[in-house]
């Protein structure tokens, strides 16, 4: 058990594929707090896995969730208003690019393409949050989503995903003072790369991987464990003082000149 008791709280976890997700790691941290979890899937796929994953914390519920149907999110949002009553803490750990928008050239990205990032990968934080505001604002609560450096840098082959965490990025402040009257911080956590389903769909992730571990302050590379630490400090009290912040994750890389 961590020293933070999140116990009588719940938290709703968006993103988890399986046991490498960095919306698994984060499920974890929380679920050592003692919060009470729900986790969503996209699509049949990958129901079976995330169920297996789920019966592994007693009590852990399962909805299916595809963030680009409004439908399922409002239907997640009516499935845990009887059981649970509010929300207390939201992760947002998806994202989604076309294979062809992550490899070849960025100005040649399609007006489809651009749209389908920025909707699943940044839209997605705010729609999910305004649908299941009800429940957040009942006591307050914490939001944490997953961004990446290519918000503020360029990144080879990252293309529109850089763009959709500029926007994931924005929308974080934007949130925060918006919601920040009613006791809901937003945060976001800006990990190093991690192999995951996700990041393997970068090309030339591998190199990246190694490159990362090379120039790092710490001369090495992050765990999905350090991940789920940092976002279980910002969707607790422990944090309770910060608010529209991106915190990094990254061993020090970003802070690098040379
Ligand atoms: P992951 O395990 O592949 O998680 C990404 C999740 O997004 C998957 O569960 C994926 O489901 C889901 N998703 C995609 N489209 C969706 C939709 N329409 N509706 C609902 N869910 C959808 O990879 P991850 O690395 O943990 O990614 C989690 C977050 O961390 C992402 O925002 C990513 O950009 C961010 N991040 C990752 C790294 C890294 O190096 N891994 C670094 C910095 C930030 P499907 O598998 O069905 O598509």
């Amino acid at each position: 058990m961590y020293p933070i008791d999140l116990s009588g709280k719940h938290a709703l976890v968006l993103g988890v594929a399986n046991h490498r997700s960095l919306a698994w790691a984060i499920a974890q941290s929380l679920h050592k707090a003692g919060a009470s979890l729900c986790l969503t899937y996209a699509g049949e796929r990958l129901q079976k896995g995330v169920e297996e994953l789920a019966a592994t914390i007693p009590g852990t519920l399962v909805l299916p969730c595809d963030v680009s149907d409004d439908a399922q999110i409002d239907a997640v949002a009516k499935a845990l208003g009887p059981k649970w009553g509010s929300i207390e803490m939201l992760v947002h750990g998806v994202a989604f690019a076309n294979k062809e928008d992550l490899e070849g050239s960025f100005v040649a990205t399609s007006r489809e393409g651009f749209r389908t990032a920025l909707e699943v990968s940044a839209y997605s934080l705010v729609n999910v949050t305004h649908r299941v505001l009800p429940l957040l604002e009942k006591q307050g609560g914490a939001i944490v989503s997953l961004t990446y450096l290519a918000a503020e840098r360029a990144v080879p082959s990252y293309n529109v995903m850089g763009s959709a965490k500029a926007v994931l990025e924005q929308a974080t402040r934007q949130m925060a003072y918006e919601l920040g009257p009613k006791n809901i911080r937003v945060n976001a956590v800006s990990a190093g790369p991690v192999s995951t389903l996700a990041a393997r769909g970068i090309k030339g992730f591998v190199g990246m991987h190694k490159d990362h571990a090379e120039r790092a302050a710490l001369k090495r590379n992050i765990t999905q464990e350090e991940v789920g630490k940092a976002a279980l400090f910002l969707l607790s009290d422990l944090s309770s003082g910060v608010t529209g912040e991106v915190l990094y994750v990254d061993a020090g890389y970003r802070i690098m000149g040379v």
